[in-house]
């Protein structure tokens, strides 16, 4: 029986986008979540806030690892506008 299961927002994958400058981190640390992309997907993003700065953390699970990246350290307007990009998928 297929369990019900809630999804979040789907990021479209449109082949050509703009790549963002992800900055592999090795461990993520402390954020506040204020937005995340659905996690069904093999890649996922979350909008985070820290030390009142904002900032996207990239998730992606490649051959059973754990890769975290993270863009767009910053003022949280900066980050929003960048954030708005990957959600209509016009950048990755
Ligand atoms: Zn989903």
């Amino acid at each position: 029986m297929e369990e019900a299961r809630f999804h979040s927002v789907h990021v479209p994958d449109v082949p050509g986008c703009a790549e963002l400058d992800w900055e592999p981190v090795r461990n993520g640390g402390y954020a506040r979540v204020r937005s995340y992309t659905c996690d069904c997907r093999p890649t996922f993003y979350e909008l985070c806030y820290a030390h009142g700065q904002a900032f996207i953390r990239r998730t992606r699970r490649v051959n059973g690892k754990t890769l975290i990246d993270e863009c767009a350290h910053g003022r949280p307007t900066r980050t929003l506008a960048v954030w708005a990009m990957l959600l209509s998928g016009a950048a990755k």
